[in-house]
């Protein structure tokens, strides 16, 4: 069994998360008959929603509840943390959204309890469910019967209707604190006696992006290797990028080794490498960091790069962003590769000397510079493209191609852009599956459907959205969206 699972906080006291664990004590100083029986878990993954929610089951099942919580090791709680209760029902909204799940959930709630007094009902992503789903949920916690419990989780607080949340108790899981990642940490490796120096294990907590999860996961990966684990086995493990490559990378986005087509290069050289691209991500801006801070202080300790202060701060705008995208990404170079494209498509600033013409991008289908579309007079453009602001760049009409999405890249990732549809909706991924790209063309994707009303389906408005944020999420491109009927 994984780390992460045989040393999941099974009492409230090993629970890492400070807030969690003091609003979960609070809770003790009720009698369990007065406790509400709904509760709304909120917060990014990883960050022991899960975990808290099977504490709460054991504080209404325990026999032997004291007041610190659920003691763990009776019977009730035993078979909880086994996930062998047969009261305890765990569901996850993201495969079971339906309304006929909760039709059945519904008709097991009328059920009593099998060996407690409770049963718990912990629904994982809640978000997922479909509307008519949240309706039949909603009546459900409006008139629960006595010996029902819920726990509902989501990443995604926004997507659950306030009709829902409002007769739960909410609470927030933050991203895990450098302190409670080494708390959690330090527990495995007290328990596993895993030899490791305390630098190696900060070096864990940092890479973690406060998640519980992933830091037990990078320790698990860590623990193969045999004797004391130092800095330099984490970066190892991690195929993390070394400092010299960072530094690489680093001056081909500026300065007079400045080459889009390099520093695309040197990030698929990486990416073959099979470099972690969060790593890579996140060295990259702890690097432009230092630079920032030792410029506004006078004290750079790296080469300067970005003297343009107003680049370099967009620069790591763009990585931060890279970062956030990569949860998402089928492509894990995708997003760095569009922070760089991006970064070179920024128009000159007016006070600096004009840029030569980019090298013509090899291999690549991107321009360096947003094309401006066909009728824009051409003597105007230049002056258009200098003395226009970084933002206005982001509020370009949907019609202006930036190059990033082509046919053959749309044909390619064809099924990530229906895997990555599916999570927004299902039914339209099902219909995707039957249709093809038929063009990309002036920032116009049409997509050839081949049933009359697979053609209506995907031309509703709110449809057309969804599919123009999804492949904005994937290839970084706003596009306009549109169906024609093909014959099969
Ligand atoms: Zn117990």
């Amino acid at each position: 069994m994984s780390f992460y699972r045989t040393y999941r906080p099974q009492v409230i006291d090993e629970i890492d998360n400070a807030k969690v664990r003091e609003q979960l004590l609070a809770l003790l100083s009720k009698d369990r008959k007065e406790l509400p029986h709904a509760y709304f878990f909120t917060g990014p993954k990883g960050t022991g929603k899960t975990t808290a929610a099977r504490v709460i089951a054991k504080l209404f099942n325990c026999v032997k509840l004291t007041k610190s919580g659920p003691c763990g090791t009776c019977e009730q709680c035993m078979s909880i943390s086994n996930g062998t209760s047969m009261d305890v029902v765990e569901m996850d909204a993201a495969s079971n959204r339906g309304i006929d799940e909760i039709r059945l959930l519904r008709e097991r709630i009328g059920l009593s309890p099998v060996s407690s007094t409770y049963t718990i009902y912990i629904i994982d992503e809640v978000h997922m469910l479909t509307t008519e789903a949240f309706n039949a949920l909603l009546k459900t916690l409006e008139e629960p019967p006595a010996h029902a419990v819920f726990v509902l989780a989501t990443t995604d607080a926004h997507k659950v209707p306030a009709t829902i949340t409002s007769r739960c108790m909410i609470l927030r899981f933050a991203k895990a604190s450098k302190t409670e990642l080494l708390h959690a940490l330090t527990r495995v490796v007290t328990a596993e006696k895993i030899s490791i120096s305390d630098e190696a294990l900060e070096r864990i907590a940092e890479l973690s992006d406060g998640a519980f999860r992933d830091a037990v996961k990078f320790l698990e990966q860590a623990s193969f290797h045999k004797g004391k684990i130092e800095l330099e086995h984490i970066d190892a493990a991690l195929s993390l990028s070394t400092g010299q490559f960072v530094a690489g990378f680093i001056s081909y986005l500026d300065g007079k080794d400045a080459s889009q087509t390099s520093a695309l290069a040197q990030i698929k050289a990486a990416a073959e490498e099979g470099m972690d691209m969060r790593t890579l991500v996140t060295d990259v801006l702890l690097y432009l960091r230092a630079n920032l801070i030792g410029q506004i202080n006078g004290t750079v300790s790296a080469p300067v790069v970005f003297a343009d202060r107003e680049k370099l701060q967009r620069a790591m705008f763009l990585f931060t962003k890279a970062y956030g995208e990569l949860r998402y990404t089928p492509i894990p170079e995708l997003p760095l590769e569009l922070a760089v494209i991006e970064l070179f498509a920024l128009p000159v600033a007016p006070m600096h000397e004009k840029q030569g013409p980019k090298a013509p991008p090899t291999g690549q289908t991107m321009p360096a510079k947003p094309v401006e579309p066909s009728a824009a007079p051409s003597a105007e453009t230049p002056v258009k493209t200098a003395a226009a602001p970084a933002q206005q760049q982001r509020e370009e009409p949907a019609h202006v191609s930036l190059g990033l999405l082509t046919l053959d890249k749309l044909v390619e990732h064809w099924p990530d852009f229906i895997a990555a549809t599916k999570p927004e909706n299902h039914s339209i991924a099902g219909v995707l599956r039957s249709s093809r790209p038929k063009s990309v063309e002036d920032g116009i994707v049409t997509i050839e459907a081949f049933y009359k009303f697979h053609q209506e389906k995907l031309a509703d408005i709110r449809t057309k959205q969804v599919l123009a944020d999804v492949l904005k999420k994937l290839f970084g491109e706003k596009v306009k969206i549109e169906i024609v009927l093909g014959k099969k």
